[in-house]
C-alpha cells in the first residue's frame, strides 16, 4: 500500500519539469501553476517558432517526429513509448500536464495553452493541430495516465548525462548530482562562483572572499541594499496611498473585443464601474496593437483607465492594479499617477505588470481578463 502512495507522489513530482523549480505538488495543481515556471516560458517560445510559427500550415501532416532517444537494444520498447506519448504539436515529451483533444490526441500544457491563446488572438475557433476538431478548457481534459508513464520513462540528467526515471530526476538534479551547477556559499558577500558540485569545496576552501575587507564588503552590500530599498518604497508607496482619505477599488472584467479594420485586432475593454462616485472604463491591447500578435512569441498586455464622467475640475489619482480574487495571475504591482480632467480623460497606455510572455497567454487564453483596481484620490 505504501508503494501504491509512493508511486503517486512520484508521479507528480516528476511532472512541474525537471527544472523548473516550482516544487512538488505543482502538477496536480492546475495548469496554470504548471505553465509559470520559468523554464517554461523559454520552452513555449521555442517551440512555437518551431511548431506553430506561420509557416506550419495546419493541413499538412505533422513533421516527422524527433528521435533524442537512448541507443542500443535496451531502448527499443522506451523508442516506440517516446512517439506515442509526446504532444502532437511540439513532438517533446510532456513535462507537466497533458491535455487530450475529443479524439484523444495528446498535447503538452503549454502547447494547449498557447492554441488557445492563438485563437483568441486570431479570433478563431481553436482546434486541434491533428484533426481540427474544436478544443476548449472544458472540452479537454487531462490524460493523468499519460502523465505517469511520461513520468517512468528514462531521460538524462543535464549534468552528469546518466540516465535516470522521468520521476527522480528532479530530485537527483537538486540534491544528489555530484555534476549539478552550484555557487559558492559566500555569494551573499558578493563571490561569483559557479562550478560543478564537486568542485565546490575546494573552490570554498580557497575563496578569498571571506578574508575581504570591510571596505570592500561594504561596496557589494551596497549594491544588495540598492535593489532591496528599490523594493521597499514601492510598499511603502503603497501603504502611504492606503492612509488617503479616498480610496476606491473595484474588480474589473476585461471583455475580448475586435477592432473592425481589415485586419481586425483583439482589444479587451471593462464594462463601465463606479470608482470614487466617477465612472470608468478600461482598456487594454496586446503588445501594443502590433498588427500580428499572433506571429510574435512575445507578448505583453497594456492598460489604459479612463475617467468616462465629466468632472468641474481636475481630479488627481494614483491608480495601481492586481491580482483579482478569483484569477490566478501573477502580477508586480506598479503605481501610475494621473490627473484627469475632461481635456485629459485617458491614461496613456502602460504595460500590465505581468511577469512575462507565459502569464500573458494564460490572460489570453482565460475566456476574460479578472483584476483589481484600486484608484487613490490625491486631494490638494
Ligand atoms: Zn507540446
Ligand atoms: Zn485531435
Ligand atoms: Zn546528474
Ligand atoms: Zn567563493
Amino acid at each position: 500500500m505504501s508503494s501504491m502512495e509512493e508511486r503517486g507522489e512520484v508521479g507528480v513530482a516528476a511532472a512541474p519539469g525537471s527544472s523548473s523549480g516550482l516544487g512538488v505538488g505543482a502538477v496536480g495543481a492546475a495548469l496554470e501553476t504548471v505553465v509559470g515556471g520559468p523554464s517554461m516560458q523559454e520552452e513555449v517560445g521555442f517551440r512555437r517558432g518551431e511548431g506553430l510559427g506561420p509557416e506550419s500550415d495546419p493541413d499538412e501532416p505533422p513533421p516527422k517526429k524527433r528521435m533524442r532517444l537512448p541507443e542500443g537494444e535496451s531502448g527499443k520498447l522506451e523508442e516506440r513509448l517516446y512517439s506515442v506519448l509526446c504532444c502532437t504539436v511540439c513532438l517533446d515529451l510532456p513535462k507537466a500536464s497533458v491535455y487530450q483533444c475529443t479524439n484523444g490526441h495528446l498535447m503538452c500544457a503549454g502547447c494547449f495553452i498557447h492554441l488557445l491563446a492563438d485563437s483568441r488572438l486570431k479570433e478563431e475557433q481553436a482546434t486541434c493541430p491533428n484533426c481540427r476538431c474544436e478544443i476548449t478548457k472544458s472540452l479537454c481534459c487531462r490524460n493523468l495516465a499519460v502523465e505517469k508513464a511520461v513520468s517512468e520513462l528514462p531521460t538524462d540528467c543535464p549534468f552528469c548525462l546518466k540516465q535516470f526515471p522521468r520521476s527522480s530526476l528532479e530530485r537527483h538534479q537538486k540534491e544528489e548530482c555530484q555534476d549539478r551547477v552550484t555557487q559558492c556559499k559566500y555569494k551573499r558577500i558578493g563571490c561569483p562562483w559557479k562550478g560543478p558540485f564537486h568542485e565546490l569545496p575546494a573552490h570554498e576552501e580557497e575563496c578569498c572572499h571571506p578574508t575581504k575587507t570591510g571596505t570592500e564588503l561594504m561596496g557589494i552590500l551596497g549594491e544588495m541594499d540598492q535593489s532591496h530599498s528599490r523594493e521597499l518604497t514601492l510598499y511603502n508607496s503603497i501603504f502611504s496611498l492606503l492612509c488617503y482619505e479616498k480610496i476606491g477599488f473595484t474588480e474589473v472584467q476585461f471583455r475580448p473585443y475586435r477592432t473592425d479594420d481589415f485586419i481586425t485586432r483583439l482589444y479587451y475593454e471593462s464594462p463601465r464601474f463606479t470608482v470614487l462616485n466617477q465612472t470608468w472604463v478600461l482598456k487594454a491591447r496586446v503588445n501594443d496593437s502590433e498588427r500580428n500578435p499572433n506571429l510574435s512569441c512575445k507578448r505583453t498586455l497594456s492598460f489604459q483607465l479612463i475617467l468616462k464622467s465629466k468632472v468641474n475640475s481636475a481630479i488627481e489619482c494614483s491608480f495601481l492594479l492586481l491580482k483579482g480574487p478569483y484569477d490566478d495571475v501573477r502580477i508586480k504591482p506598479v503605481i501610475h499617477h494621473h490627473a484627469f480632467s475632461n481635456d485629459t480623460n485617458e491614461t496613456d497606455y502602460v504595460p500590465l505588470p505581468i511577469t512575462d510572455s507565459v502569464e500573458c497567454n494564460k490572460l489570453l487564453a482565460a475566456k476574460n481578463i479578472n483584476l483589481r483596481l484600486f484608484i487613490f484620490q490625491i486631494q490638494k
